[in-house]
């Protein structure tokens, strides 16, 4: 089919949700470069947002895959499953868990982890059960997620909203003593906002914070959905803060590209769920999770996080270098790892961003401003400073 076909029958038959998405469609891939069907290549630097770590068609989680399907794919949660045990084994060594639930999708990870604190209060017959997160946070778009999200334009339509979430303002300690009271179970928070283009957490705010939840007896919950497996040149976002969330949820790169969540919990809550207060048909099946330890064997073979530490902090370095120079065009560059916000002079990043596009380069564009980056996590210096030099001549 031509792509002008598959543009209609799309119209025709798939909900609108998308809108008029970018007219190009990829074949294959390998690596940071995808393929058009048309014969452009691209260098894809926002890696499926955040979930192609190991770059397109990686060998080993290839091969996985093949290995896994020509086995078994999914069996249900009524029996045992091998490659669930050793992925959350995986999980549990690797992290500050102390056990683990499996899902499909990042929201219905933050769905569980919610749960998870809810029902941690409602066992103990507290009455605790409210949610404070902050403003400008993505945490998905299933109803509590919605309510989690503090922008506007994901909750409007769907109001009135699941009570008991309310929002404010991100790095503002004070803000958030002044919402807690006797009934909030968990503040939930991202230690880099992602989608809202690229925010991290002050390192003091989020001490204060777990000193806060400890005090009242709240659950901190990191969503790490974005910033997780490997992301900001640490497994996980919160190593490199010295603060240790109660529960943690994981899922776009956590295979690779094969759909795949995880509620992550600390000693305390971990056992808060019992059999029959949670489940899911598809979560930690067979074939997802031959994908997340194949992604984790990739990381320590090749010495994945090593990389992103050493190219991250590398383009990170090169796009202040730019910035400096740029005129004021640059406003600010925000991020850790191979998560980076590269915020420009509003009246520009429109143009920048399509320019960047037709120079070969899959980015995205955040609130407007913001340039946002999350190339695999196997780019090398090399593509870093060709993104650098694509970018530099996008702003001339
Ligand atoms: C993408 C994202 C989600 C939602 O994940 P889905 O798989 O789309 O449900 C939740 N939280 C954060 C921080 C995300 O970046």
């Amino acid at each position: 089919m031509t792509l002008e076909e598959i543009m209609k029958l799309d119209r025709e038959n798939y909900m609108n949700t998308f809108g008029q998405r970018r007219k190009v469609m990829f074949e294959s891939g390998k690596g940071v470069e995808l393929y058009a069907e048309d014969g452009r290549v691209f260098k894809d630097f926002l890696g499926g947002i955040a979930v192609n770590a190991l770059g397109h068609c990686h060998p080993i989680l290839t091969k996985a895959l093949h290995d896994q399907a020509d086995k078994l794919l999914h069996t249900s949660n009524l029996y045992y499953i091998e490659n669930q045990a050793r992925l959350a084994a995986e999980l549990v060594k690797r992290t500050c868990a102390d056990k683990v639930f499996f899902c499909s999708t990042g929201a219905e990870a933050n769905e569980g982890a919610i749960k998870l604190a809810k029902i941690y209060y409602y066992k103990k017959g507290m009455d605790k059960y409210e949610v404070i997160s902050l403003d400008h946070s993505f945490h998905g778009r299933t109803l509590a997620t919605v309510a989690a999200t503090g922008q506007e334009k994901y909750q409007k339509p769907y109001r009135p909203l699941i009570p008991g979430f309310k929002q404010v303002t991100a790095n503002d300690f004070e803000a958030l003593k002044l919402a807690v009271s006797d009934k909030t179970a968990a503040i939930l928070l991202e230690p880099i906002q992602g989608e809202s283009g690229v925010y991290p957490m002050d390192i003091e705010y989020l001490k204060k914070v777990r000193k806060l939840c400890d005090e009242r007896d709240i659950a901190l919950i990191f969503d790490e959905v974005q910033t997780g497996m490997g992301r900001t040149g640490e497994l996980f976002a919160y190593m490199n803060t010295g603060v240790e969330p109660d529960i943690f949820t994981s899922a776009k790169a956590l295979g690779g590209g094969i759909p795949i969540g995880a509620v992550c919990a600390g000693k305390k809550y971990a056992g808060a769920f019992e059999p029959g207060d949670h489940g899911t048909t598809f979560g930690g099946n067979p074939f997802a999770c031959a994908a997340g330890l194949a992604v984790f064997k990739a990381f320590d073979e090749e010495n994945i996080l090593e990389n992103v530490r050493e190219v991250g902090g590398f383009l990170m370095g090169e796009l202040e270098k730019l910035k400096d120079g740029s005129d004021g065009k640059i406003k600010q560059i925000r991020g850790k790892g191979l998560l980076i916000g590269i915020e420009l002079l509003q009246e520009i990043a429109a143009e920048v961003f399509e320019k960047l596009f037709d120079s070969g380069y899959l980015t995205s564009l955040c609130g407007g401003k913001t340039i946002r980056i999350a190339p695999p996590l196997i780019i090398t210096k090399e593509d870093a400073a060709g993104f650098v030099s694509a970018l530099g001549k996008a702003i001339k």
